[in-house]
């Protein structure tokens, strides 16, 4: 470990390493499918574990716990775009939260191939209400991820077949509501505001209508 990292043992018992991350990473990528993000491409994005150091030379950014870097070429005439897109994790992290971070990753690589990331995206608003809608909506990953392993916890804590799977599914629920009461009661424009306000359509119009709304670049009407 890093001298700047201290995890507790419960984290480093569940931990996400080479040996665990390709499981970790196909249920991701299918619990976002189930919702309705069944395009992502998934043959353009590579993923990798980075210590913090590393992390910190590709993005110089101090606290980063997950980042996504997309690069773009052209591949047809058409205008059509191609990608070859890197998304980078911090390493050693319990695996619930790893595939929170992968997953709003992995909507930011949607967001890109969609051509409706506020990189990519040619508009003349602001850069802080594209930006906002761009990390909201991508927020909705981790919030997928928090809450479905939440659920599956629960129907485990309530019939457990023994006492540590009882206590399992209790620090999975605690690490789940933590992480959803601090994205719900979150001031950031981006991660809180602007996720609260996306979140809160989604349970009026459903799954299939935001993603719909979010390709057409229609959430700015009320993003
Ligand atoms: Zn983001």
């Amino acid at each position: 470990m890093e001298p700047d990292r201290y995890i507790c043992p419960n984290c480093l018992s569940n931990e996400i390493s080479k040996h665990n991350i390709v499981e970790h990473i196909d249920r991701v990528y299918s619990v976002l499918y189930e919702k309705g993000f069944n395009d992502i491409q998934r043959d353009h994005i590579t993923i990798e574990l980075v210590s913090k150091a590393r992390m910190r030379e590709l993005y110089q950014e101090i606290d980063a716990a997950g980042l996504h870097s997309g690069y773009s070429n052209i591949w047809n005439e058409q205008g059509r775009t191609g990608f070859n897109q890197k998304i980078y994790v911090l390493d050693h992290l319990h695996y619930i939260e790893f595939e929170a971070i992968l997953a709003h990753e992995l909507i930011h690589g949607w967001q890109l191939q969609q051509n409706i990331d506020d990189y990519n995206r040619q508009s003349t608003e602001s850069d802080e209400s594209s930006k906002a809608r761009t990390e909201g909506f991508a927020q909705l990953g981790s919030y997928i991820i928090y809450k479905r392993r939440f659920e599956e916890a629960k129907i485990l804590y309530e019939s457990p077949k023994n006492s540590i799977e009882k206590d399992t599914a209790r620090i999975i629920m605690r690490l789940c509501r933590f992480h959803l009461k601090i994205a719900k009661e979150s001031n950031d424009p981006m991660y809180g505001v602007a996720f609260n306000k996306i979140l809160e359509h989604k349970r009026k119009v459903g799954w299939l209508e935001i993603i719909r709304e979010a390709r057409m670049d229609e959430l700015k009407k009320y993003v």
